[in-house]
């Protein structure tokens, strides 16, 4: 039977990172993953596709109503959805063969099959397509299983015409009218990829707000951006059924009057969030507890009731958001050979991939007026950028919160033009306790986005 130091369960990037990272530190290591792809989610129907999409998406919308105002014609402006979709395959193909080469660089025996504990040293290996198990015995063992797409029980998903994300990353077609179930992070870059590619795009939300967990201006400002493409949206809806006939699909919801509407079209995405998943992984046989909504429990060393067993990524609390799984396999292989690493979560960025982009870091100033500080706020349109000017791209604005007394920076929330990389400097900022006034002084090469800060 081989053995081994620690052995990770799930490719995804909490998994592979943490498997890297242990083989640093002269561990012997196994990667176990029942996909034959490594990777994970992100890689594979998650973050790395989306954004192929996103980037091919905006493309088009950019040729088709964006280059007439440069001054640039097009004729017979076309969208090949096979060649994007074929396009889109191939970055996560180049991704996921670089996770492969990253195993074998960092001699890290990786085992195909659907992992499951026997006990707690024990873990066996059902191949997915045939062939024999195998069991191994580990000292230590990180799970980062990640997650699946919620199902609304009164919903039936046949994945053809009621769809997740997964098959929402798939569609060969420009889809005459798509409806979204939930105006969240994935449900706003799946309409935008549609809408942009000139489907009609419907996006129904219970909350009376996008993007919830974030500071409330940005997803204001981002419900009237997106309106401009197209995107419809009906807040404080509830949805009660979809169904589909044909190729045509009803979804039925609630309004704020209480009265009943539908939607009719030829898709329905749900994308009301992502569950753990733990599913075939037999935790019970290792005594290992949960807590509410199916996450595994952790204690603040990400270690379980079990010692030794630990878990990390969209499995345990905590956003699910790629680079949050990163830091937490960081962090456990570290611990594992009695490092004292440390996550600042407050610090972990959260980013929305839409045209404008929009991303947070540190406190909302819901959160702020909630605690009752003393905060000061500092907001810059990006109307008022020449950079932004230049490219056209003026919606959005950056807002800054600081500690009124002290200075220090509490929170930075943006919206605009590549924003998703603006927020790093943020991050920087607030790792390094700056204060706004720090900052302020920083040279910013003008023109550039940067200069919002
Ligand atoms: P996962 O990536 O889910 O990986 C878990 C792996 O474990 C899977 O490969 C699974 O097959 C495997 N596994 C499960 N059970 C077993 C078992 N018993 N045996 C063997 N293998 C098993 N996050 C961002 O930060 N930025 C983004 O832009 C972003 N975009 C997204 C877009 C979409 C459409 C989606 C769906 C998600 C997006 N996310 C994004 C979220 C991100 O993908 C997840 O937070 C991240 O993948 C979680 O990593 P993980 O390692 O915890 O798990």
């Amino acid at each position: 039977m081989n053995q081994y130091d620690v052995t990770v369960i799930g490719s995804g990037p909490g998994g592979y990172v943490a498997a890297i990272r242990c083989a640093q530190l002269g561990l012997k290591t196994a990667l176990i993953e029942k996909y034959p792809t490594l990777g994970g989610t992100c890689l594979n129907v998650g973050c790395i596709p989306s954004k192929a999409l996103l980037d091919s998406s905006e493309h088009y919308h950019n040729a088709h109503s964006v280059f007439a105002e440069h001054g640039i014609g097009l004729e017979n402006l076309t969208v090949d959805m096979n060649r994007m979709i074929d396009r889109k395959a191939g970055v996560v193909k180049a991704n996921v063969d670089g996770i492969v080469y990253l195993m074998k660089k960092n001699k890290i025996d990786v085992l195909t099959g659907v992992g499951s504990f026997v006990d707690k040293t024990h873990i066996i290996i059902a191949p997915t397509e045939g062939g024999e198990a195998q069991t191994i015995e580990t000292k230590n063992v990180i799970i980062a299983t990640g997650s699946k797409p919620t199902v609304l029980p009164f919903i039936a998903q046949d994945k053809e015409r009621i769809i997740t994300s997964t098959e929402a990353l798939n569609i060969r077609e420009v889809p005459k009218h798509m409806v979204v179930i939930g105006g969240g992070v994935i449900g706003l870059e799946m309409a935008s990829i549609y809408a942009r590619l000139g489907a009609k795009v419907s996006v129904v939300e219970f909350m009376d707000s996008l993007i919830p967990t974030m500071d409330r201006g940005l997803g204001k400002e981002l419900k009237r951006v997106l309106g401009k493409i197209g995107i419809e949206f009906f807040m404080s809806h509830k949805v009660t059924g979809a169904t589909r006939a044909g190729d045509v699909v009803t979804v039925t919801a609630t309004n704020p009057k209480k009265e009943e509407v539908t939607f009719e079209g030829d898709y329905c995405l749900v994308a009301v969030g992502r569950a753990p998943y733990t599913a075939a992984l037999n935790l019970e046989a290792a005594g290992i507890e949960m807590e509410e909504r199916g996450r595994i429990k952790v204690d603040a060393h990400l270690q379980t009731n079990v010692p030794g067993i630990y878990a990390i990524g969209d499995v345990v609390r905590g956003a699910m958001l790629a680079h949050k799984a990163e830091e937490e396999g960081m962090f456990v292989a570290e611990t594992i050979v009695g490092q004292k690493p440390h996550i600042n979560y407050l610090l972990i960025p959260g980013v929305v991939y839409t045209w404008p982009e929009v991303a947070g870091v540190g406190y909302t100033e819901e959160q702020l007026k909630e605690q009752g500080k003393a905060y000061k706020v500092g907001s810059f349109p990006f109307k008022a950028s020449g950079r932004a000017r230049a490219s056209g791209d003026t919606d959005g604005f950056v807002k800054v919160l600081a500690d009124k007394t002290t200075d220090e920076i509490l929170g930075v929330h943006m919206i605009g033009p590549r924003i998703a990389d603006l927020i790093a400097e943020a991050v920087t900022a607030m790792e390094f306790r700056a204060s706004a006034e720090d900052v302020a002084r920083m040279s910013h090469a003008h023109p550039t986005y940067a200069e919002a800060m």
